[in-house]
């Protein structure tokens, strides 16, 4: 008998391990507690998300490098319906852009430890990550106490 826990299209998080992505770097930092993406080693492009292919050159050699675990609100929402499978019972929650320290990067995430009412621009927020049931790591933000 074949059992289908959910269709793959509707599963929000990536696959993560070495044989389904070559990124799989990225959740073993994020494992770690660390938020890394990938700089090119021919052209020294930085950039977010991480790649695999580069689009400044097209090289696909790179190192991972670490980012900033802080950073501010740069823009939010509320996520009051529709939220992706898995996330319904967590509606509502906040969703966003959050401009990393020193860098240009804007990271989509969601906002933990908060409620809409009380975030604003220019928050401080700081990484979090953290294990999903099935194993899979993920990260989002939440405030700077
Ligand atoms: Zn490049």
């Amino acid at each position: 008998m074949t059992t289908i826990v959910l269709p793959y299209m509707l599963d929000f998080y990536p696959l993560q391990d070495e044989d389904n992505t070559r990124v799989h770097q990225f959740y073993a930092s994020l494992r770690e507690g660390k938020l890394t993406t990938t700089k090119c080693k021919n052209c020294g492009g930085l950039f977010w998300p991480p790649r695999v292919a580069c689009p400044g050159c097209n090289s696909d050699q790179f190192e991972w490098v670490e980012l900033p675990d802080e950073g501010e609100l740069y823009a939010f929402t509320a996520m009051l319906l529709g939220a992706p499978l898995g996330m319904e019972k967590d509606v509502p929650f906040v969703l966003g852009m959050v401009l990393l320290d020193g860098t240009e990067f804007k990271v989509l995430s969601r906002i933990g430890n908060t409620k809409y009412e009380d975030c604003g621009i220019g928050m401080r927020v700081k990484l979090e990550t953290y294990e999903l049931e099935d194993g899979r790591v993920w990260f989002r933000f939440v405030p700077v106490d």
